[in-house]
């Protein structure tokens, strides 16, 4: 192994939204494979760890999820701290959570202390025959705030990979860019 090899990366990633837009589950489709129709917003470990070969260089990328802190009362600040990427999600049949995400990305503003990739999700693209926010929607909105934009289904794995990692790849080449 050289030694370029052996230098390691760990980024924390936090993932924002509505109760219920499918948070947990994208996590955890990503990093065990696994999904749960019946999980509960309450219920959720604080952060999974997922290991990515960038360019050589072992990337760790800490991803955390509210676990249902988001249902309760606001979203405390320490959970924003030092994250370098976010996946902020609504669910592509609930217009309710689309119209959230203004909301949403004022607070990460407001806590985060670095450049922060950000990534606009709509997740449950499974459900497209009950669809309330169109594809345009929220390629625009993206556009517009300067998000990244995918549609995902964690109950399906449709472009769950590829989410995080765009947002990961993104962080690796900000950091590096700035080392450089
Ligand atoms: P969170 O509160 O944002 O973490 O949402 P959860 O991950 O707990 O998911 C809330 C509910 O939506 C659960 O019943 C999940 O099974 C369901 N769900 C999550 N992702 C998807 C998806 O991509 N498609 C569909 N059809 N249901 C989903």
């Amino acid at each position: 192994m050289s030694s370029d090899a052996e230098e390691e990366y760990l980024f924390k990633v936090v993932i924002i939204g509505d109760s219920a837009v499918g948070k947990s589950n994208l996590l955890s489709r990503y990093t065990l494979d696994e999904f749960d129709l019946h999980s509960k917003a309450t219920i959720g470990v604080e952060f999974q760890t997922q290991t990515l070969d960038i360019d050589g260089k072992e990337v760790k990328a800490q991803i955390w999820d509210t676990a249902g802190q988001e249902r309760f009362r606001a979203v405390t600040s320490a959970y924003y701290r030092g994250a370098f990427g976010a996946l902020v999600v609504y669910d592509i049949s609930r217009r309710s959570t689309f119209d959230s995400i203004s909301r949403w990305l004022h607070e990460l503003n407001t806590h985060s202390d670095t450049t922060v990739a950000r990534m606009l999700v709509g997740n449950k693209c499974d459900l497209a025959n009950i669809r309330e926010v169109s594809v345009e929607e929220g390629k625009s909105l993206a556009e517009a705030e300067g998000l990244f934009f995918i549609e995902t289904s964690a109950l399906d794995s449709t472009n769950v990979k590829t989410a995080f990692e765009i947002v990961i790849k993104e962080i690796y080449n900000n950091v590096s860019r700035k080392v450089l």
